[in-house]
Order: structure tokens, then C-alpha cells, then sequence
């Protein structure tokens, strides 16, 4: 690899894994450029405001710390304002959690926020493919542009579209991809003008049908308005089940399945929405924290490597980040 005086990285992805390395590599001296494709940062922890005004978490629901590393991270999130323990009433008999969950202060962006602070994001920056120039990484834009001159490139999407973009790269990573597997998730979104009454504010159900999980959103984001808004994830089979299904019939059906399962409906929705997450939750990751070709200057990650969670992300941004400086000598 040829490496300038001051090499040049670009990270593809502003969530977690993305945003950790970007600011694990600018804390070495290092000045990446963060592209992301859609218009704010997080990916999958995500606060959706709906056009009536509604907020929903419909993403990731909480985040754990089971390694020291990122209990540090959290507890310095917590201590700017910007995490919160979460600790709602859940179904009776559901057993404690075994680490405690939490929350950003205001939706789960926050937690993602101070991550990005003088870092070079680039939002709707969608990229399309990677190609080499003058010994260097051009990445085309689906704008038409490109950003060019970059020593090492970072790729943090989810596992399939990371493999896309390895193999438009012509790189053999692309094949490591393939033992990884990501279970989709549709979220349903409910706001009622009258509560929904449920002995509960947060939890899992565990049956083995359409609905895997509920949260109150007022047990997090707040508000006062009286309306009571609701998030529910389907359980991975169903969604795959459905997946190609139209969001309206998605909703009608999880709001049967609803019914079902509490043994009456719940009361009319004024506003109801199902967001299909198409790769949510690893159900078989990669098994090592990152795939990296150092003398191509190709990485990737994300939670795919370790897991399926935030702290998985988090802990394969970190390790992306010290072996690209390691391989810039940085
Ligand atoms: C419904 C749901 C519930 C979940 N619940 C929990 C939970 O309770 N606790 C927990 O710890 N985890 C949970 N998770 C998992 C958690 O959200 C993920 O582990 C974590 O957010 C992954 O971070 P990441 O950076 O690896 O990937 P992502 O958050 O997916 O970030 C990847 C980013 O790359 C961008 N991108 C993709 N392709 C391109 C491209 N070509 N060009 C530019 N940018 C691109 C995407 O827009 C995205 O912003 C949940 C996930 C979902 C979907």
C-alpha cells in the first residue's frame, strides 16, 4: 500500500461501528471522512418523528455493556447528559435483566451524537462503488460524484450491502461475508388518544408468535401530550415471513396478532406505521471483529462481526480503527 504523508481514510457507515472507528482513528491524529447514505447519523439507533409528530425508538430498543470498554463509554455518555438508565415495568414474572439497560436522554441519537463531534460526516452520501485510482480508492457517489485520493476505506454496513460494495472493490473479503446471517425485523408504530392497558411498559414475549416485543414510549422519550405511543417489533420468523409484504397490511396484521395475544385489541390507533428493517439482528455473526486486507487498504465491519448488538458494533469500530492505524503506521 502507498501511503501519503497524511493518509487519507474514508469510513462508509455513521452508525455505531462507523462512528466508533471515525473517532477512535481522528483520537490518533488521524482525519477520516465519514459518508453515510441517509440523513442523519445512528443507523439502526434510530428515532423516527412521524409527520403528526410522533417520536418512536423503532430500532434498537437499549443498549448493554458486558465488556469494561464500553461500560466506560457509556458511563461517560451518561455523565453528559446524553445516557440514561432504562428501567421500565415489564410483563410480571419476566426475570431482571442480567445487565442493565440504557437509553439516550432524549431517543437513542444521543447516545450516537457526541461520537461525531469534529468529525468529517457526510450525510445522503450514498456509496455506489469502490475503484482504484493512481494507487489510491476512488468511492463513486449515487449522486454521480465521487470522493477520491483515499489510502485505506472502512465499510460499515450491515453484512450484505458491505459485501456488495467488497465485491464491486473486486476484493476477496467479499467471500468471507457469506457465513453471516441477519434476521429482518418489521416495527410496528402505535400512537392511541385513550392508553392502551397493559399490566407492563416494556418486554419480550416469548411464544413463538407474530410479536416479539413491546415498548410504552412514554417509559423513554417522555412527553405529555396523552397520547400513549407504542413500538412493537414482530419476532425474526414472522418478519421474514412477511418481509415482501406491503407496510399496510403489516400493520393490520400485528395489530390481529395483537389482539390475539392480549385477548382483546387494543384501543383504536389515531396513527399507525410499520417500518420494515430489512437487516436487523445478526443471528450468526462473523466470529472475529473485523476482516481487514491491509496491503489493499480494504476493511470492514460492524455488529456483524461479534454480534447483534450496539456494544458489538462499538467493539468492532475500535478494533477497525487501531488496525488501520497500525497499517498507516499512525
Ligand atoms: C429492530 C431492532 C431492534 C434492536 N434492538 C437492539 C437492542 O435492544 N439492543 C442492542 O444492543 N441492539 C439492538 N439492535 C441492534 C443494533 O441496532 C445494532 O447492533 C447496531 O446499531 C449496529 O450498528 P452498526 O454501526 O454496525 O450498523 P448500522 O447501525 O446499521 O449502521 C450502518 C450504517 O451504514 C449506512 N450505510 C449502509 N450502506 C451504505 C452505503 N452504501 N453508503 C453509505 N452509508 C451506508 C447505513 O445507512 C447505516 O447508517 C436492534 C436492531 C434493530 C433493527
Amino acid at each position: 500500500m502507498t501511503v501519503s504523508p497524511s493518509p487519507r481514510i474514508a469510513v462508509v457507515g455513521a452508525g455505531m461501528a462507523g462512528l466508533a472507528c471515525a473517532r477512535a482513528l481522528h483520537r490518533r491524529g488521524l482525519g477520516p471522512v465519514v459518508l453515510e447514505k441517509s440523513r442523519g447519523l445512528g443507523g439502526r439507533m434510530a428515532t423516527r418523528r412521524t409527520e403528526q409528530g410522533h417520536r418512536f425508538d423503532h430500532g434498537a430498543q437499549f443498549v448493554t455493556a458486558r465488556e469494561p470498554r464500553f461500560a466506560a463509554e457509556l458511563q461517560a455518555l451518561a455523565q453528559a447528559g446524553a445516557a440514561r438508565p432504562w428501567a421500565p415495568r415489564l410483563p410480571p414474572g419476566s426475570e431482571a435483566p442480567t445487565h442493565p439497560w440504557w437509553i439516550g436522554t432524549e431517543g437513542m441519537r444521543p447516545l450516537v451524537d457526541p461520537l461525531a463531534d469534529s468529525l468529517d460526516v457526510r450525510l445522503q452520501a450514498t456509496v455506489t462503488g469502490l475503484s482504484r485510482h493512481d494507487g489510491r480508492w476512488r468511492l463513486a457517489l449515487d449522486d454521480g460524484e465521487y470522493v477520491d485520493g483515499f489510502d485505506a476505506v472502512a465499510i460499515t454496513a450491515p453484512a450484505p450491502q458491505a459485501r456488495i460494495l467488497l465485491e464491486r472493490a473486486g476484493s476477496a473479503l467479499a467471500g468471507a461475508l457469506d457465513v453471516v446471517e441477519i434476521a429482518p425485523c418489521w416495527a410496528l408504530m402505535l400512537a392511541f388518544d385513550t392508553p392502551w392497558e397493559l399490566p407492563f411498559d416494556a418486554g419480550r414475549v416469548e411464544d413463538g408468535g407474530p410479536v416479539a416485543w413491546l415498548a410504552r414510549q412514554s417509559s423513554r422519550l417522555g412527553g405529555d401530550d396523552g397520547i400513549d405511543r407504542w413500538v412493537v417489533h414482530a419476532s425474526p420468523a414472522w418478519s421474514r415471513e412477511y418481509l415482501e409484504c406491503v407496510p399496510e397490511a403489516v400493520v393490520q396484521w400485528l395489530l390481529s396478532a395483537l389482539a390475539e395475544r392480549f385477548g382483546a385489541p387494543p384501543p383504536p390507533p389515531i396513527a399507525a406505521q410499520a417500518h420494515r428493517w430489512r437487516y436487523a439482528m445478526t443471528t450468526r455473526p462473523l466470529g472475529q471483529p473485523f476482516l481487514a486486507d491491509p496491503a489493499a487498504g480494504l476493511w470492514a465491519g460492524g455488529d456483524w462481526c461479534l454480534g447483534a448488538r450496539v456494544e458489538n458494533a462499538f467493539q468492532s469500530g475500535a478494533a477497525l480503527a487501531g488496525s488501520i492505524a497500525d497499517a498507516l503506521g499512525a
